[in-house]
């Protein structure tokens, strides 16, 4: 290691400790402490062959080649590089990758993937209550329903704490808790019908997943609450508008042959509706089906006795990593009506992979 060049650490990151690249990474011109040429040979990894060892260090992503050389002043000497100038170099998704492996280390920040840096963890923002975001930009959020609003700050967080198992396991379970709703609809001339609404979420084999439950009782049969009130929001493509499946429906065929005319070939979304409409034919059958553009699955059931109809979705937000990765992108709204248009008719050929991984699930 000896022979590596030990006077070209100008840049180095300086030693005063990990936070220095928090908040303001640019400070990376760092002082450069009169220690720096001692080398500390009982890093274990010193140990290794360097004709073992350098090949793994190149095979690292950057963000990991950073976080080992913060790790022991040996390993700095090792990495002698700019890294203000390795980074700026790194394209927008490797910018991403890089901060979401320091972050990744970090149990007190969390890499944003709108401004590209880390930020310091709030330990008061959950989905049930959602902070805005420290940066005041608008980025990647999903809202699953009213009053639980999921970034991917709080997945991230979530999957790491998991991880790491001994920090702020109070904010993780904030993170982690469950949101439900009940509400009654009372009418002049018809009967009432109820709607409770459940969220879990779980963390399944390292991924965050969801599941929602809306459970409709109508004390007429529930095909009149599913077929003319309801609305179900669940993943951005998948969804019965207000109005229940039939309007629903109608609305959707309407708006993308209107919409045809500037976009051949888009073709409206109506997998919920068609569920809940066999469901209704069939008491006692669970319908499945998926989402074509994002891994959720979906499940309708109506009681033998018609007056109870259950939908189930399971979202799979997936595991750490920057949201380039792990799909975050697929859970966004996106502005317009794009969202509940096909895009090509390709099925996801992993339909029913979230409902099994939460149902082998015991927690
Ligand atoms: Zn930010
Ligand atoms: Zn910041
Ligand atoms: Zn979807």
């Amino acid at each position: 290691m000896g022979n590596r060049d030990e006077t070209n650490d100008a840049n180095n990151v300086n030693d005063n400790g990990k936070d220095d690249i928090v908040d303001d990474n640019a400070n990376t011109n760092g002082n450069k402490s009169n220690d720096d040429h001692e080398i500390n040979n009982k890093v274990a990894l010193f140990n290794i062959p360097p004709e073992i060892f350098l090949p793994i260090i190149d095979n690292l992503g950057l963000g990991d080649q950073f976080i080992l050389s913060q790790t022991s002043r040996a390993l700095r000497h090792v990495f002698s590089r700019d890294w203000v100038q390795e980074m700026s170099q790194l394209g927008f998704k490797d910018s991403l990758r890089f901060w979401a492996a320091v972050a990744s280390r970090k149990p007190d920040h969390w890499a944003c993937s709108h401004c590209c840096r880390l930020h310091p963890v709030d330990t008061s923002d959950t989905p049930n209550t959602p902070r805005d975001p420290p940066c005041f930009a608008e980025y990647g959020m999903e809202d699953v329903s009213k009053g639980y609003t999921l970034q991917e700050s709080h997945v991230q967080n979530a999957l790491k704490l998991h991880r790491l198992g001994n920090q702020h396991q109070d904010y993780l379970a904030g993170l982690m808790r469950p949101y439900s709703t009940f509400s009654k609809r009372e009418f002049m001339f018809e009967n009432a019908f109820t709607e409770s609404y459940t969220l879990n979420p779980r963390i399944i084999d390292n991924r965050f997943i969801i599941q929602e439950e809306w459970i409709i009782q109508d004390e007429d049969e529930v095909d009149r609450a599913l077929s003319q009130h309801v609305k179900i929001y669940a993943c951005p493509h998948v969804g019965v508008f207000d109005g229940g499946y039939l309007r629903s429906i109608d609305w959707k065929m309407q708006a993308s042959e209107l919409l045809r005319r500037i976009r051949p070939g888009a073709f409206e979304i109506t997998i919920l509706e068609s569920m809940m409409r066999l469901a209704v034919k069939g008491p006692g059958y669970s319908m499945y089906d998926s989402c074509p553009r994002c891994p959720t699955d979906y499940e309708v059931v109506v009681s033998e006795d018609q007056h109870t109809a259950t939908i189930r979705a399971w979202h799979d937000f997936g595991g750490e990593g920057a949201p380039v990765d792990t799909g975050w992108d697929a859970h966004v709204r996106s502005p317009g009506p794009d969202d509940w248009m096909y895009r090509g008719f390709a099925m996801r050929e992993d339909g029913g992979r979230v409902r099994r991984l939460w149902l082998s699930s015991t927690s």
